[in-house]
């Protein structure tokens, strides 16, 4: 398996865990771009959201509902955050398996670059 967020599904490389259940799984991202910076993924491999269905979509709402809990968990929805789907080269996605990033604890620049 050569898919980065499969194999620290597996536990094959070691990542800071925020929140678990059977269907996605949240990590610190390496790299964080702001104070908290999470990375939510779906347990089941999805390159993108290019490859997404409308079967999809039950996984889909689960992850952003996921993604308002942590939020609320870690009392960012008071100021505010950020949820960053980057999709495809030109949307900026590196890794190729659908993740959500979550931003928060600083105010966000916007546009984007
Ligand atoms: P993308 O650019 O695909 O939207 O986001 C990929 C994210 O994964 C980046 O923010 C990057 O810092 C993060 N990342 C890359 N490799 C690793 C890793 O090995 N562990 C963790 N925790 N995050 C990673
Ligand atoms: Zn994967």
């Amino acid at each position: 398996m050569n898919c980065l967020f499969c194999r620290i599904l597996q536990g094959e490389i070691p990542a800071k865990p925020v929140f678990s259940d059977e269907l996605c799984f949240a990590f610190a991202d390496i790299q964080p771009q702001a104070p908290t910076h999470i990375l939510l993924i779906p347990r089941r491999h999805i390159d993108s959201l290019v490859q997404a269905t409308a079967e999809d979509a039950d996984l889909l709402g689960h992850l952003l509902a996921t993604a308002a809990q942590i939020a609320r968990q870690l009392q960012l929805d008071h100021g505010g955050y950020r949820v960053v789907l980057n999709t495809g080269d030109d949307g900026g996605q590196t890794v190729h398996h659908l993740h959500l990033h979550l931003l928060g604890g600083r105010s966000l620049a916007w546009p984007p670059g």
